[in-house]
């Protein structure tokens, strides 16, 4: 039999340190966080060889009297919390007061502290976690953290580190993250003597988000608030422009109470909300800072408190993906109000005086943007968005932002023919549009059905057998989270035990689809907030094939009334942002192209 033992102390923090430190980085934002939790106005880094050689971070925070600084040190010496009930409302960045002792463990460590009211502060130094000697001496009130080489004994450790510059440019973008969470902070950064950052306190969230220009051009500027019983959840962002997006999903900050994060729902909900704007593969630049009550996030989830976990996800889902919507609707307005001011484009005339109809136009868009849907393939999308634009659908036009000369709106063009026996030609303002007739139609058909879909109830259908469905066991918390929406969807389903649901009815536009194979596919989304989408999308391509069937077909013969009448219909369908997903259904060319075809331009 193998003996047992307890491990000693030391031990038992260098495995703690194998979690909490990684790289320098991960030193400096313990460090940090101590201080910010110690009430400081300013902190100052200072990195040698990208820290590896030395790390010291010094605050002007509370400070400690030489017997709490003695306690610092211990494991499991916090001043934080106290008992178990202080974890579910934890408003400080630390509390398992593991930080101190774990990084002393792995390095040569000085703690040098002084409290405000004292004459004299408190000097020690640990190498190796072991404490090495303790002395008194006048210092500033505060606190100084200084980290010899990190990790001098545990080579294995060492060899993971990567370059000075990159481990500076960690730290960087550690200390980014900060600056936005705390505005109010000076915070410094200097590597081997040379100031490589400085953030002066001042302004709020965005004035300091805007100064650190995390999110390209123009930002947006997200907010929304949702009231709960235990307080309100408050979605703030800085985002870039659709245009601005990257194909990375790296360049979007995550903040939840101060704390940076990574988290999926989050990412999501912001993607969502810029809807059919985003590009499939394309992520948002920026920062999204979350603020909600503490007794609404469990922090205790990650080791460096990476990773965090919300006790209600499905309002802080919705509150972040509503504030992207209503910025992105706010810039989309204003955009086509400045569009319209142009003198180009009101001299078009015409029945339709486009000062009147925007606006009324992009409130019915906005109403309906949570039916689109990015992720068909991006030639088509592009397609589709500038298909969108020309008739005016509030939002694309930021993707046109450079066009000189604005285009007509279709239903205001010339019809000058047919050919082809489907394309119709349309010609004003210097523009000429070549239109697919049925695809225009079937948009028309769909906007008709979906919009008579959406005026009424949404009729369920009863199955006459209900039916049993298999329910994976790691599906079920999502189902259970998600079933009210199903409900609401039309799926009236219930919990049977032992690993199966029973589905009673589903939404009669769905009636002849295969109910195990919908459940199936649905239960593959890997989460509920995503299948409002599955569902609606479902749907959509049930109406998409009936508006298809409803549809004239190339070969009909069409007169200059019935195409008119078409580019009104169009026109009310584009604007109502109940569109389908597909190719594009009309192409545009300027004067200018034709001139060029002609060599007319040079
Ligand atoms: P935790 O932050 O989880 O409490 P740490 O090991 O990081 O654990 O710190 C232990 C304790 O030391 C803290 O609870 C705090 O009381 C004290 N402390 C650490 N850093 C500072 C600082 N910069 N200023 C004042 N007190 C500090
Ligand atoms: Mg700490």
């Amino acid at each position: 039999m193998a003996e047992i033992q307890i491990l000693d102390d030391l031990i038992v923090n260098q495995i703690a340190a194998g979690e909490v430190v990684e790289r320098p980085a991960s030193v400096v934002k313990e460090l940090v966080e101590n201080s910010i939790d110690a009430g400081s106005t300013e902190v100052s880094v200072s990195l040698i060889n990208g820290g590896k050689s030395g790390i010291e971070v010094r605050d002007n925070g509370s400070g400690m009297d030489s017997a709490n600084a003695k306690l610092a040190l211990e494991r499991f010496g916090t001043s934080k919390i106290r008992n178990v009930s202080d974890l579910e409302s934890i408003s400080t960045h630390g509390f398992r007061g593991e930080a101190l002792p774990s990084i002393a463990s792995v390095s040569q460590f000085r703690l040098s502290t002084q409290l405000r009211e004292l004459e004299a502060g408190t000097v020690i130094d640990v190498h190796g976690g072991i404490v090495k000697g303790e002395h008194s001496v006048a210092l500033l009130p505060g606190t100084k953290i200084e980290v010899a080489n990190l990790f001098y004994n545990v080579p294995a450790r060492r060899k993971f580190l990567k370059s000075d510059t990159t481990e500076v440019g960690q730290v960087k973008s550690l200390l980014l993250d900060f600056a936005l969470a705390y505005p109010e902070l000076r915070l410094r950064l200097v590597s081997d003597g040379k100031e490589l950052a400085s953030f002066a306190p001042g302004g709020d969230f965005f004035t300091r988000a805007k100064k650190l220009a995390v999110a390209g051009e123009k930002p947006l500027e997200c907010r929304a608030e949702t009231d709960t019983a235990q307080g309100a959840v408050i979605a703030e962002a800085l985002l870039s422009q659709p245009i601005e997006c990257v194909p990375t999903s790296g360049r979007l900050r995550l903040l939840v109470n101060k704390r940076s994060v990574r988290d999926k729902l989050l990412l999501r909900a912001v993607r969502d909300g810029y809807g059919n704007f985003l590009r499939p593969g394309r992520y948002p630049q920026g920062v999204l800072h979350l603020t909600l009550p503490p007794s609404e996030v469990d922090v205790n989830v990650h080791p460096q408190k990476a990773e965090v976990r919300f006790r209600r996800s499905e309002i802080v889902f919705a509150t972040v993906r509503r504030a992207v919507e209503q910025a992105l609707r706010n810039i989309s307005a204003a955009n086509l109000l400045d569009e319209d001011s142009s003198p180009l484009h009101s001299s078009a005339g015409g029945a339709y005086s486009s000062g009147r109809e925007f606006p009324g136009n992009w409130q019915m868009a906005a109403n309906s943007a949570s039916y689109q849907r990015a992720d068909y393939p991006q030639a088509v999308q592009e397609n589709f968005l500038l298909a969108d634009n020309l008739s005016g659908v509030a939002g694309s036009s930021l993707f046109l932002a450079r066009e000189t000369v604005p285009r007509p709106e279709l239903n205001q063009m010339k019809f000058v023919g047919q050919v082809l026996s489907c394309y119709l030609i349309l010609e004003a303002q210097a523009h000429v549009a070549i239109l697919d007739m049925h695809a225009a139609h079937e948009r028309v058909m769909f906007f008709k059905i979906k919009s008579q879909l959406n005026s009424g109830p949404l009729n369920s259908q009863l199955l006459l057998i209900p039916e049993k469905i298999t329910l994976p066991e790691d599906k079920r918390e999502a189902y259970e989270q998600g079933r009210e929406l199903l409900n609401e969807l039309g799926f009236e389903t219930d919990l049977l035990s032992a690993g199966a649901i029973v589905v009673r009815s589903v939404p009669a536009l769905l009636s002849d689809i295969s109910v195990s194979e919908f459940f199936q596919d649905l239960f593959a989304v890997s989460e509920w907030s995503d299948w409002t989408r599955f569902v609606s999308d479902a749907r959509d391509r049930v109406i998409a094939r009936l508006a298809c069937h409803r549809s004239i077909r190339k070969g009909r013969k069409m007169d200059a009334v019935e195409v008119y009448a078409l580019l009104d219909l169009l026109k009310q369908a584009e604007a109502s942002g109940l569109c389908p997903h597909g190719r594009p259904i009309v192409k545009w060319f300027r004067e200018s192209e034709f001139e060029s075809l002609f060599g007319r331009d040079v």
